[in-house]
């Protein structure tokens, strides 16, 4: 299966809580939690697309689109 190319990764900041989940799960480290606790894609370019942020927040605050 050819591997999938990230189009887009969306968090929506007032969606956000803070929790931490998709930072704890990411894999590649791609995501933290900035100074106001949102979370936000800081090494977006290490993505895999593994979707995984998207399936553990709680609270569906981040989309992720392929090609
Ligand atoms: S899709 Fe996977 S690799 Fe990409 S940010 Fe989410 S958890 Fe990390
Ligand atoms: S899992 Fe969802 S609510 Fe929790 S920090 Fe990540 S984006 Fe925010």
């Amino acid at each position: 299966m050819a591997k999938p190319i990230l189009k887009s990764h969306r968090i929506k900041a007032d969606w956000c809580k803070g929790c931490g989940i998709c930072v704890e799960f990411c894999p590649k480290k791609v995501l933290e939690l900035d100074e106001s606790d949102r979370a936000v894609a800081a090494r977006l370019q290490d993505c895999i697309c593994c979707r995984l942020c998207e399936l553990r927040c709680p609270d569906l605050a981040i989309e992720v689109e392929t090609e």
